[in-house]
């Protein structure tokens, strides 16, 4: 069964077209030419896969599934979270947004945060949502050369290293995306 990953990241589609079943083909925006930004404009992470998952369907009528990712600082109510791409500017500069983060969060003594991710899947006329999350701390100073976004100042649990630290292998072994992808491919593995 064909499969559309509304991504343009050839880098994540590879990673999860080597966790699904053999019968599953993923294709990507690419593979439909399709070029433009989705619109992400809701209020929150879910809401933002969702939208993305009904605009693919909408639009080219396929099974298909989206992703969508926030850190979520408990000092900070929740921020960045749905903005995390862009905290600090639609530059979308990973050290803006870091240096952002750690303004606010210069008085606070509770540095505890998550990353979460929710993956809408539109199949068979139905639409799933599976979400993956993991728990940590924001680091005073950033530590690592690996990896994105706010990975560097961001220490999961019981660890000792941030996710900047990690090699790609190490990270996804217990990541929020490879946590939310498992759940998702937990149930096409019962698909026939
Ligand atoms: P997206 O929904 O996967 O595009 O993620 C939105 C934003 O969240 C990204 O631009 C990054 O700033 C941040 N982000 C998502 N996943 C990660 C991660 O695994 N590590 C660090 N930052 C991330």
């Amino acid at each position: 069964m064909k499969i559309l990953f509304a991504t343009s990241n050839q880098n994540k589609a590879a990673e999860v077209a080597k966790m699904l079943p053999e019968h599953f083909e993923i294709l990507t925006l690419k593979d439909i030419n399709h070029t433009d930004d989705i619109p992400e404009t809701s209020g929150t992470i879910q809401e933002n896969a969702m939208q993305k998952g009904n605009f693919i369907l909408d639009n080219y009528k396929v099974n298909c599934f989206a992703d969508d990712t926030g850190l979520e600082i408990t000092a900070l109510n929740g921020e960045p979270g749905v903005l995390s791409a862009r905290y600090a500017g639609d530059q979308r500069s990973d050290e803006d947004n870091m240096a952002l983060v750690q303004s606010r969060l210069e008085n606070e003594s509770d540095r505890s945060a998550q990353f979460r991710t929710v993956i809408a899947l539109n199949i068979r006329g139905i639409q799933l949502v599976f979400e993956g999350i993991v728990k940590g701390n924001i680091l005073k100073e950033g530590r690592g050369e690996n990896g994105f976004g706010y990975d560097p100042i961001f220490e999961p649990e019981s660890c000792g290293k941030s996710f900047a630290e990690m090699t790609m292998e190490e990270k996804n072994s217990y990541s929020h995306r490879a946590r939310a992808f498992a759940k998702m491919i937990e149930y096409l593995n019962l698909l026939k």
